[in-house]
């Protein structure tokens, strides 16, 4: 058997953070089987699903790089499907027309609550055969009036419900449009999928899927629910802790692959470790090792992780990861050092890309002005002399590395017998505008030949000016 897992969001809102880590585990579980997963967009909410939010979805997804071996399906394009089977058990008689007005189920709700009773349908038009003129009927399912549905969960265990707390739900709104509960169970069975792995806030609507799947005479899927994700506060991950959109997250500079590690131990552990790459969490992943109780979302470990993957990743790929950022501030990362260099020199001292961007902003942008603050305390008179020669030292080197550029440093400073801080953050402040940069001999490599000239020339030029006038 091949495993086939979906991810079914509804294009309804943003891509949550919670959502995520469902796509995660159904994708991770998928891979981790050499199965297959699926994508497959629930629109049927035709007025609160919305473009902007299908696109959020997949630019999410491809973001993240979980690749659907099969979709985007989308619901909507799929009612004539429903339409068959609504036909086909209306026909058979496991489906029936329901002519109950508002004010009629208003009444038997308040008598059932009257009589403390669980509300419900209670089946009045299951064997009715009037049509009743006037009144577009809603279709309901028929449920099994007695026995009792058990859920062998892949993470709860065993789960039992009375048919007798179920009602006959529908399945067509009076309008003709199928419900949540129906639309999943036909996709589910014509997609093959064999596992349903998704938020425990499904719990409740699975024994009313399952007897609909024994109604198509359909295999059941395994079932394994997910326990949610609470903010730091004890109450479910929403808004109001700070950004659940996962596009907040890449704007604030989160490497995909840092998302992904963080959500992914949001209800699953190998071991005590901590950082996993996509690699190793296919080849970890297992259902087994999920947790039944819900965990916390913690800002604070999921910076940390950042941190960790951009320590570890690859100069190459965290320098292309980059690029973006750069651009969205306005530079042009063409005009400035390769950003793997700008990668390595940065990976230690950036928790986020928007960091390492800010951080390497001098390296693609010339600035017309210095930091006054720095360069009213590390340009004066008395650098004059050395920071020269350490210019004439850069233009004479043949390579420029940052070994050869260290040593330069080094000969200068001994040279006039001033220690290292002396030079070196007279140079920063000459060569980046401002007291802030990695060390100097990495930092002036980064900068270049050229513009490290350039700007100690200028730097210079006002170092002069300053000796005049004093
Ligand atoms: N469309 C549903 C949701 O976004 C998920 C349905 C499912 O996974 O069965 O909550």
């Amino acid at each position: 058997m091949t495993v086939r897992t979906r991810f079914a969001p509804s294009p309804t809102g943003v891509l949550h953070l919670g959502s995520v880590r469902t796509a995660l585990f159904c994708w991770l579980y998928a891979r981790h089987n050499g199965g297959e997963y699926i994508l497959r967009i629930e629109d049927t909410d035709r007025e609160r699903s919305t473009p902007e939010n299908v696109d959020a979805i997949l630019d999410g997804m491809a973001w993240l790089e979980m690749e659907a071996d099969e979709g985007p399906f989308f619901q909507t394009q799929r009612f004539d499907r429903y339409q068959e089977v609504i036909d086909q058990w209306l026909a058979e008689g496991k489906a029936y027309h329901c002519y109950c007005t508002k004010e009629e189920l208003a009444e038997l709700r308040a008598g059932q609550m009257e009589r403390g009773e669980k509300t419900r349908y209670d089946g009045r038009c299951r064997d009715r055969t009037d049509v009743r003129e006037g009144v577009e009927p809603v279709v309901r399912f028929k449920n099994p009036l007695d026995g009792e549905v058990v859920i062998e969960d892949m993470v709860r265990g065993t789960v039992v419900f009375q048919n007798t707390e179920l009602d006959d739900l529908i399945i067509a709104r009076s309008d003709g449009t199928p419900t949540y509960n129906f639309t999943v169970i036909i996709d589910d069975c014509d997609m093959r999928i064999t596992h349903v792995i998704r938020g425990d806030d499904h719990l409740n609507n699975t024994p009313k899927q399952m007897n609909m799947l024994a109604a198509l005479g359909a295999g059941v899927p395994a079932y394994a629910h997910l326990p949610m994700i609470l903010g730091p506060d004890g109450a479910k991950l929403s808004k109001r802790h700070g950004a659940v959109d996962i596009r907040d997250y890449r704007e604030q500079g989160y490497l995909p692959e840092a998302m992904l590690n963080y959500l992914v131990r949001l209800g699953w552990s190998h071991g005590d470790q901590e950082i996993f790459s996509v690699e190793e969490m296919v080849e970890y992943f297992d259902i087994a090792d999920v947790n039944q109780s819900a965990s916390s979302f913690n800002p604070e470990k999921l910076l940390w992780i950042n941190q960790q993957h951009i320590i570890a990743a690859p100069a190459e790929k965290l320098g292309e990861a980059l690029r973006p950022y750069l651009k969205k501030m306005g530079l042009d990362p063409m005009q400035g050092p390769s950003l793997a260099d700008v990668a390595n020199v940065y990976r230690e001292r950036a928790e986020t890309l928007v960091e390492m961007a800010e951080g390497a902003r001098y390296c693609f942008e010339d600035f017309s002005e210095i930091d006054a603050k720095a360069a009213k305390k590390n340009l004066r008179p008395v650098v004059l002399e050395p920071l020269q020669a350490v210019r004439d030292a850069f233009k004479a080197l043949n390579s420029w590395d940052v070994a050869a550029i260290d040593e330069a440093i080094h000969s200068v400073a001994a040279a006039y017998e001033i220690n290292l801080g002396k030079l070196g953050q007279p140079l920063r402040v000459a060569v980046t505008g401002g007291a802030v940069s990695p060390p100097i001999d990495s930092t002036v490599w980064l900068v270049g030949k050229e513009r490290t000239i350039q700007r100690l020339d200028h730097a210079l030029e006002l170092v002069k000016i300053r000796a005049a006038i004093s």
